[in-house]
């Protein structure tokens, strides 16, 4: 009878787990996010109505790997969108205007990637504005996105930035880390089996490694979403069109 008991209390433990675990991964990833405020909509996908995915990439520009990836963009003829960070954006700016003249996005990162919880709202504002006025300087045009690092975000952040702009994370729900070089398969293999219409692919172009796991994956990446008919788009684009 007691060993009974045990087993429905473990089932029930269980179950609860379960439920637990998916409310928190609901929690987490169902979007969109809807604000206190309700005034900014946080933004992590686009029309699934429609073919379209947005890449992005974070925490650059790289004097290498932005580079190799641009090149690699302009191969296949696709626009994506870059998150800075304003201190490495002075530190290449040939590279921002290149990002702009050719036709991609520009995105704000903060200006030294800080942990947006961790500060004083008057530390995010200087951060935003310092950065937009640097990307507003070398891409001749207003940032109209906005990514907090790590992806975290509360009421604090969203009162710091320009309401013109808007907060974007990403689609997945795994942040493939392509930052730390898990493996070239493993980055191409993710982003491939978990493809959805609408969606807005996390990468970065800033890795601290000797080589870049997210230049080689894209070579597999790029041509085989192309492949399945899907349009690059911009995040503006991507938003304009999912309105
Ligand atoms: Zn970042």
């Amino acid at each position: 009878m007691r060993k009974k008991h045990i087993k429905v209390q473990i089932t029930v433990i269980i179950i609860f787990s379960i439920i637990l675990g998916f409310s928190i991964k609901y929690v987490s990833f169902g979007n969109p996010y809807k604000t206190k405020s309700n005034q900014q909509k946080l933004i992590s996908y686009g029309s699934k109505e429609q073919k379209i995915i947005a890449l992005t990439f974070d925490d650059g520009p790289h004097p290498k790997y932005t580079t190799e990836i641009l090149d690699l963009l302009n191969e296949y003829n696709i626009k994506a969108t870059f998150f800075v960070l304003g201190k490495f954006a002075e530190q290449y700016p040939e590279i921002i205007k290149r990002q702009a003249k050719e036709g991609h996005e520009i995105g704000n990162h903060t200006y030294s990637h800080i942990n947006v919880k961790k500060v004083s709202k008057e530390k995010i504002q200087e951060e935003f504005n310092k950065t937009q006025e640097i990307i507003l300087s070398l891409a001749g045009v207003e940032s109209k996105v906005f990514r907090p690092p790590y992806g975290i975000f509360d009421e604090k952040i969203i009162s710091a930035i320009n309401k013109e702009c808007s907060i974007v994370l990403w689609s997945q729900n795994e942040d493939h880390k392509d930052w730390s070089n898990p493996g070239v398969k493993k980055i191409a293999d993710t982003i491939l089996s978990q493809i959805e219409n609408g969606d807005i692919i996390l990468l970065h172009d800033y890795v601290y490694h000797n080589e870049s796991h997210t230049v080689e994956a894209l070579k597999i990446i790029l041509p085989e979403l192309k492949n399945k008919g899907y349009k690059f788009v911009t995040l503006s684009e991507l938003i304009e069109i999912s309105k």
